[in-house]
């Protein structure tokens, strides 16, 4: 069974009840207003931040449990259920024939039972029950998701290979990862060197001290497809286009692209993948709004990679608020309180040379 939604009718009720509705709706409209060809991408039914919704949901999860509300019932032709909020609010819950469940109707308590009846009329079911734009709608929002799950995913492995490489003998691992090119999912080959050591290249390059180069190396140059998902997943890592460079290798048998990145982000990729979402949450303090991000945090992985691919506020070990997309240069060091509370790979950036002075 699919998360209960509201139907366009409905949310245009809710809207004049919840901000969240109201924000969506209003949204909506702005994008029909302004005669854009899709004004329904975007919308997030399904996962809207209202009081109604969130109690239908567990009303659907249980609904056997529930009794229908008689007269809507009746005059709908089919089980209806009386949702509850605080406040007053009231919503009908009906569940389609494919058995998922929408929110068809909203309005105050006195309204909501002087008026459900009457407005759910079986004979006017076209009025009320879901639309083909409501099920359109649906279809965009879960191809929506869809990809952005896998996107999550594919950049959860490309951290798994980063972090092989930084424990790996040498800073270098061969792998296989999955990314996206042109809607496919690809395989590529990789070599992938995190070197610690390469302070040489940084009076060369002009790049600032404490950086680390990150070499991903493709082992089929000619593979555009390839060379376009490589690049995808670089850029989760490094944004910023200047800290990054492509080159052919000497033998013309491999393409490079290297990042350069802040042993505080490498450092914050590899903790991500060896935290543990419920060491997280337990240890996190909610707060009010996300404060700008001078130092990196460290994270779960799996809200690592939705912050990057999302563009998402992710909660901090330390239960600090930020955005892991934001220019990662402002960031060059970690978090004193993530790195009390999760105390990872000391040393790994230290080579034996660097170490002795
Ligand atoms: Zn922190």
């Amino acid at each position: 069974m699919r998360p209960v939604r509201p139907t366009l009718k409905a949310l245009k009720q809710l809207a004049n009840y919840s901000d969240a509705a109201k924000q969506a709706w209003d949204e909506a409209h702005r994008k029909y207003a302004a005669g854009e060809e899709n004004p329904l991408f975007g919308l997030t039914l399904s996962q809207l931040d209202d009081e109604l919704l969130r109690s239908a949901s567990k009303v659907s999860a249980e609904y056997v449990h529930t009794n229908p509300h008689k007269a809507a019932s009746q005059a709908a032709g089919r089980n209806v259920y009386e949702i509850r909020a605080a406040g007053g609010l009231r919503a009908a819950l009906i569940f389609d024939e494919e058995g998922d469940p929408w929110v068809v109707f909203a309005a105050s308590h006195d309204e909501f039972h002087s008026q459900v009846a009457g407005q759910l009329q079986k004979s006017h079911s076209s009025d009320w029950l879901p639309k083909n734009v409501d099920y359109v709608a649906r279809t965009k929002e879960e191809a929506i998701e869809q990809a952005e799950k896998v996107e999550v995913s594919l950049i959860q492995d490309f951290f798994e290979a980063v972090k092989c490489a930084v424990s790996a003998e040498g800073g270098t691992v061969e792998c296989s990862v999955p990314t996206i090119a042109h809607t496919v999912i690809k395989y590529i080959q990789l070599s992938i060197t995190v070197d610690a050591s390469a302070d040489f290249l940084l009076e060369e390059s002009g790049r600032e001290e404490g950086l680390l180069l990150l070499d991903v190396s493709l082992t089929d140059p000619g593979d555009t497809l390839a060379k376009e998902g490589l690049l995808r997943l670089v850029n989760y890592l490094q944004p910023d286009e200047s800290k990054v460079d492509f080159r052919q290798g000497c033998d013309y048998q491999t393409y490079h692209v290297e990042a350069w990145l802040t042993e505080a982000r490498i450092a914050q990729i590899v903790a991500a993948t060896v935290s543990e979402t419920g060491v997280a949450e337990a240890v996190c303090q909610m707060r009010k709004s996300p404060p700008a991000q001078a130092v990196l945090h460290y994270t779960d992985k799996t809200l690592l990679a939705q912050g990057l691919v999302l563009g998402r506020s992710v909660r901090g070990l330390c239960g600090k608020w930020f955005v892991p997309t934001q220019d990662e240069s402002c960031g060059k060091s970690v978090c004193p309180h993530c790195e009390g509370i999760q105390p990872v790979i000391k040393g790994i950036f230290q080579s034996p040379e660097s170490g002795s002075e």
